[in-house]
């Protein structure tokens, strides 16, 4: 007897072989070949929308440059999360797509990683402000993002892949959020539900537990690899430095957070071997990966990144932008076209000395806020959260920090080291936040420390870092 749809995982074994070699090939085709498989792509995926989306017939315009010749992308409409999401079931271009049978279907914990309607795998993302958003993706958009995970993540251990391509030897522990439909763990739940044999060899672990446990828990199952977020990795590393885990993994793989570079060099230290970073979010898995020289390339054959301004006008290479919009040529389930994704992106003005025609990217996440803080004259001295987690990082040598606003001369600080090291860093953390005051004219700066609370995660077990009074309501901005 065949298994109930919501058993099966969505797969296809010659899809995936077929967007393999493609994207193997466009290694060796040059910016050319990205360009031309952009163009067809793009026309596809507008094709798809304006025939199969009631909302797409509305925002595209009526004459379709897509039959042929060149698209114009910067002509058509910018999309937000919420105006998508208020129309969801005209958005989709599935009519037995219905957003309260997905949001039945993501309220049950037994279904994360299988199949809805018996077809698509669907998420939902988090929402640190703001609706979260549901997502759902094709077998085709599954089988590009299987491709791009498996064939341009770059491996710091080639030998070790050659002999063992499917991980078979390795055992990976997923640091992350547990309780819910969300794009890590539906990957990781899917992979599992296709290769029941790999079962003992993942092991996920809710980072909402206490540290001591997710310690002794790490520390028992000894993983080669260790997958989650650069905060967590952060927390962990704290850990090891402190003597209480004692893994020694070959790899770490880290993603969905900002990941700097004091927190990179800091947990290759401990650990003793490479970090690796990606870039992905709910709206498209694998946007970018990091080559053999450290750079995250995105991959521009299946997914367009354009960075904006504050006013939405294209900024060219170099230049660090207020959002991006993502448009994304993989999945025609629910198409996203220049979709206001929120994070900084800075392309990179030239090429990688890898070689790779896949242009460079630098990111900066969304998920903290500048702080609009006020000096002694009244003025507005702006702190942006990267030079925040520079000073304490890099300077102060604090790494598992959280700081909220609680005024406009007052924060509130929190670490996640062990409570006599903890009062220690929070001092230091303290004395150079005071220094950066007084540089602002900000003689009055309040600083509460907040030693033994933990650190604030979001549902999806994300740390907002820097935490603004009142939370940008920017369309879009949600994790
Ligand atoms: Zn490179």
């Amino acid at each position: 007897m065949a298994l109930p749809d919501f058993q099966v995982p969505v797969f296809d074994a010659l899809r995936l072989t077929a967007v393999g070699l493609d994207v193997a090939a466009v290694q060796r085709l040059g910016a050319g070949g990205i360009a031309a498989r952009q163009a067809g792509r793009l026309r596809a995926l507008l094709r798809v929308a304006r025939e199969r989306s009631a909302l797409y017939r509305e925002l595209l315009p009526t004459s379709a440059p897509e039959a042929g010749g060149q698209v114009e992308l910067a002509a058509l409409a910018v999309t937000h999360k919420p105006a998508l999401m208020e129309r969801f079931d005209d958005w989709v271009a599935d009519p037995a797509i219905r957003l309260e049978e997905v949001r039945t279907f993501l309220a049950d914990p037994d279904r994360v990683g299988s199949a809805f309607l018996g077809r698509y795998i669907v998420w939902e993302s988090s929402g640190t402000s703001g609706e979260p958003g549901v997502f759902v993706k094709d077998a085709q958009a599954m089988a590009v993002y299987d491709a791009l995970e498996a064939l341009r993540r770059h491996t710091p251990r080639p030998l070790q892949r050659m002999v063992d391509p499917l991980y078979l030897s390795e055992r990976l522990a997923f640091v992350g959020a547990t309780g819910g439909h969300f794009a890590s763990v539906v990957s990781l739940e899917r992979l599992r539900r296709l290769n029941p044999w790999l079962g003992a060899a993942f092991h996920t672990l809710s980072i909402m537990r206490p540290t001591a446990e997710l310690v002794a828990e790490l520390n028992a199952f000894a993983p080669t690899i260790l997958a989650s977020y650069p905060t967590a990795v952060a927390l962990l590393a704290e850990q090891a430095r402190l003597g209480a885990l004692a893994i020694r993994p070959a790899e770490i793989w880290t993603g969905g957070e900002t990941l700097t570079a004091a927190v990179r060099e800091h947990a290759e230290q401990v650990f003793g071997c490479s970090v690796r970073n990606s870039y992905g979010a709910s709206e498209f898995l694998a946007i970018g990966g990091e080559c053999a020289h450290g750079r995250l390339h995105a991959n521009a054959d299946w997914v367009i990144l354009e960075p904006v301004d504050e006013r939405g006008r294209p900024l060219p290479p170099g230049k660090a932008s207020h959002s991006v919009l993502l448009t994304n040529l993989a999945n025609h389930v629910q198409p996203l076209i220049r979709y206001d994704l929120g994070d900084s992106v800075r392309f990179a003005a030239e090429p990688c000395a890898c070689g790779s025609p896949l242009p460079v990217i630098e990111v900066r996440g969304r998920e903290d806020d500048p702080l609009v803080m006020q000096d002694d004259a009244g003025r507005h001295v702006t702190w942006l959260p990267l030079a925040l987690s520079t000073l304490l990082e890099e300077d102060v040598g604090v790494f598992d920090f959280q700081l909220v606003q609680r005024g406009p001369r007052t924060l509130a600080l929190r670490v996640g080291a062990s409570s006599e090291d903890a009062a220690l860093a929070l001092a230091r953390c303290s004395k150079a936040l005071h220094a950066l005051a007084r540089r602002d004219g900000l003689h009055g700066l309040r600083c509460i420390e907040e030693p033994g609370q933990p650190l604030l995660r979001g549902s999806s077990g994300k740390v907002q870092r820097v935490v603004a009074l009142e939370s940008d309501p920017r369309p879009g901005r949600s994790t």
